[in-house]
């Protein structure tokens, strides 16, 4: 049977995110009225989509696709967060000036790859306490 579903949020596989309820926060915070959403799931978030190699670029436009050929959801949402091992930087303001970077660059290919799709993209903060909240950038 077709199923649809509300987004598809790419996030890290950080487990701090799992201790603290990211799928709770997304309904929450209204990126989502419930939690029929994908998840791709990954360190460092979809980071690699701006790899300098273009094989490991196209594996990910190729999951993102056949996802949505699933499920036809009418955005992506990006969360990246702080503290991400896989960005490494100890300095947060550091870290979030270079993951809003990213995730400005990330939306543009997506937007060029996934026209029909909107993209949203925060950050999400308070990762070592577990005490989320989710900045849009
Ligand atoms: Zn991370």
């Amino acid at each position: 049977m077709a199923h649809s579903s509300q987004a598809l949020v790419i996030s890290c596989s950080d487990p701090r995110l799992n201790a603290g309820g990211i799928e709770a926060v997304i309904v929450r915070e209204m990126i989502c009225s419930n939690q029929n959403f994908d998840r791709l799931i990954w360190p460092g978030g979809g980071k690699d989509l701006l790899s300098t190699d273009p094989a490991i670029v196209d594996y990910w436009l190729a999951a993102i696709k056949k996802l949505w050929e699933l499920h036809h959801f009418p955005k992506i949402v990006l969360i990246w967060h702080d503290t991400c091992g896989a960005y490494g930087i100890s300095n947060l303001h550091e870290e979030e000036t270079t993951q809003t970077t990213d995730l400005a660059a990330i939306t543009q290919l997506l937007a060029e790859k996934f026209s029909q799709l909107t993209v949203e993209r925060f950050i999400l903060q308070g990762t070592d306490t577990g005490d989320f909240s989710l900045k849009r950038v």
